[in-house]
């Protein structure tokens, strides 16, 4: 069996710090997210999953679970329950490298009123759109997302964690204006001028790394 190269043992320990820090930074509890990475490497691309039912302070680099993006897993665990959509995501996303998916409490509540996030606060831009939107209900295990919890993408680990972090935080300001009225939403127009900011201020940062 061919042994993992250091590249991939450090996404493997990567994938499993950022596991716990979306526990630790309170967008997750227990075992019921799920974090990846695209790997790319002479064997055709795929990536690294968190296994299914192990807590991730009891995971080893050795139990993250390599997936080729047509659905073949190795190693000894099994990946994920949810590995679809990680897959569906990279297939579809080729600038993807990392995706975060949590049950984060503020998140979850408006998912389970099948609730998206509108441009009720300017920072919803960061997530690279007008609005977060709310993807339709599917079984557990196959695709997701309303009455479910949020899946955040990156270009990097630590670009999905902090857009989840991010994200939830907006679940709970939404969550918390709700309890006070409808807030009013920004223009189309004005949304538009923050998305471009956001995106153009992404890429800077990805130039000074
Ligand atoms: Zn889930």
């Amino acid at each position: 069996m061919k042994l993992p190269d250091d590249g991939e043992q450090a996404l493997r320990s990567a994938v499993i710090a950022t596991a716990l820090a979306m526990n630790a930074r309170g967008i997750n509890r227990g075992k019921s997210g799920n974090v990846s990475a695209r790997l790319s490497g002479t064997d055709g691309d795929g990536f690294l999953v968190t296994p299914t039912g192990l807590a991730y302070e009891d995971t080893a680099p050795e139990d993250i679970v390599p997936v080729t993006l047509e659905g073949a897993a190795r190693g000894s665990r099994l990946p994920s329950s949810e590995w679809r959509f990680h897959r569906d995501i990279y297939r579809a996303r080729p600038d993807v490298r990392a995706v975060v998916h949590t049950h984060a409490p503020f998140a979850t509540t408006l998912a389970c009123h099948a609730r998206g996030i509108p441009a009720f606060h300017y920072m919803v831009a960061v997530a690279g759109g007008r609005d977060i939107r709310c993807a339709p209900y599917a079984t557990f295990g196959t695709q997701v997302l309303a009455h479910h919890g949020m899946i955040a993408v990156g270009a990097s680990l630590t670009a999905a964690l902090a857009l989840a972090v991010e994200v939830e935080t907006l679940a709970e300001i939404y969550w918390r204006a709700l309890s006070i009225g409808v807030p009013a939403t920004l223009p189309d127009a004005e949304m538009d001028v923050v998305v471009e900011k956001f995106r153009t201020y992404g890429q800077a940062r990805r130039g000074e790394e």
